[in-house]
């Protein structure tokens, strides 16, 4: 078997933890990293899910060590022990992960591959802009990498092959969590996409305020024509205009059941001319663990063989296909 792959995680949240949770169950990957807002946590043997499952602090941990700016001192001090990093950090404002990215570009010496999960449209623009920088400093980024967009716009992509011509996307998702503070990021930025509310209203609010409007809404976040990038991920790929792609879906902040399925719709014509449609529903026992980090893994395996080939530079995840463990495995031994 190959060496497994050093994973850095960027946010210790509901996705960061979760990611360590994934890559326990991955043996082609190692968690070597983990960092939140005020320190970052270092083992070349290996972070299991138990070190990290309870931390409310990253610093929290007996090896914790305490940063004002974690990230820069995590990869300037062990960037030649880091493979591939999981960016799972919150996106308020939109210019955060892109300046983080730019940090780690410019200001450590870093190379190897990056995937984000994020989902507004306006991210993943700005995220684009960097291919230059990041073509020069020999670092591989895929963008929009979680579950949508990621999972279900690779989904649509893929199924939109059949038709002539597609005259639509639409996805609508379902999430259910214990607790908002689970993935307080992930909420926040739902808040946003809701009537009456903006990034910079959500940016200002408290803790207790989420809590006091998700109260007034049992819970319930209902989200409808949302900006989220599937939008110009399959217009890149050549699917279909954006303004083509509609996303939508209903979040529950206090029951991990789902409150509707995720389904992902590619409507489209046939070589006969007849409209039709191509639906996929994702089973309901699958988390945002699952939907999101597993296929943020599948990215990781295929933009790091292209990496091992030299290709570097921003890509969107429609431009890959995720790959599964066993070939990597095969392939190791080759
Ligand atoms: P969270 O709030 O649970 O965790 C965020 C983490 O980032 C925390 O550990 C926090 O300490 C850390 N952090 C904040 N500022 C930092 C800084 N300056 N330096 C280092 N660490 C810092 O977040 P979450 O709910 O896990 O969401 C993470 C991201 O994943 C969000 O951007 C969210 O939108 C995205 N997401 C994407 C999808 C998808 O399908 N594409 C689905 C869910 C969530």
């Amino acid at each position: 078997m190959a060496k497994p792959l050093r994973i850095a995680i960027l946010g210790a949240g509901g996705l960061g933890k979760g990611m360590v949770q994934r890559v326990g169950l991955s043996p082609d990957f190692k968690t070597v990293a983990i960092v939140d807002r005020d320190a970052y946590l270092f083992d070349p043997a290996g972070l299991s899910y138990e070190a990290v499952q309870n931390l409310k602090h990253v610093k929290d941990h007996q090896d914790g060590i305490p940063s004002l700016q974690p990230i820069k001192d995590l990869f300037q001090t062990h960037a030649d022990e880091i493979d591939v990093v999981f960016v799972a950090l919150p996106n308020l404002p939109v210019t955060f992960i892109p300046d983080v990215i730019r940090m780690i570009a410019t200001e450590t010496p870093f190379r190897g591959v990056m995937v984000d999960a994020l989902k507004r449209t306006s991210a993943v623009e700005r995220v684009l802009e960097l291919d230059e920088l990041l073509q020069s400093r020999q670092i591989l980024y895929i963008t929009g990498a979680g579950a949508t967009p990621g999972f279900l716009s690779t989904v649509a992509a893929v199924a939109a092959q059949s038709f002539v011509e597609v005259t639509g996307v639409d996805i609508r998702f379902g999430v259910g969590i214990a607790h908002w503070s689970a993935y307080r990021a992930t909420v926040r930025e739902d808040f946003i996409h809701l009537p009456g509310f903006d990034a910079e209203r959500v940016a200002a609010m408290s803790d207790a305020e989420i809590e006091a409007e998700l109260e007034q809404r049992n819970g319930i976040i209902e989200l409808v024509n949302m900006e989220h990038a599937d939008d110009i991920i399959l217009e890149l790929a050549g699917i279909c205009r954006k303004e083509q792609v509609t996303v939508g879906g209903i979040v529950d902040t206090r029951n991990a059941k789902k409150p509707v399925s995720t389904q992902v719709t590619i409507f489209g014509r046939t070589a006969a001319g007849v409209e039709a449609k191509h639906v996929m529903t994702l089973d309901d026992a699958s988390t945002m663990v699952d939907n999101v980090c597993g296929p943020a893994l599948g990215f990781l395996r295929t933009g790091y063989r292209n990496y091992c080939k030299a290709h570097y530079g921003v890509l969107t995840s429609a431009d890959l296909i995720p790959r599964g463990p066993v070939e990597t495995r095969a392939m190791a031994s080759v």
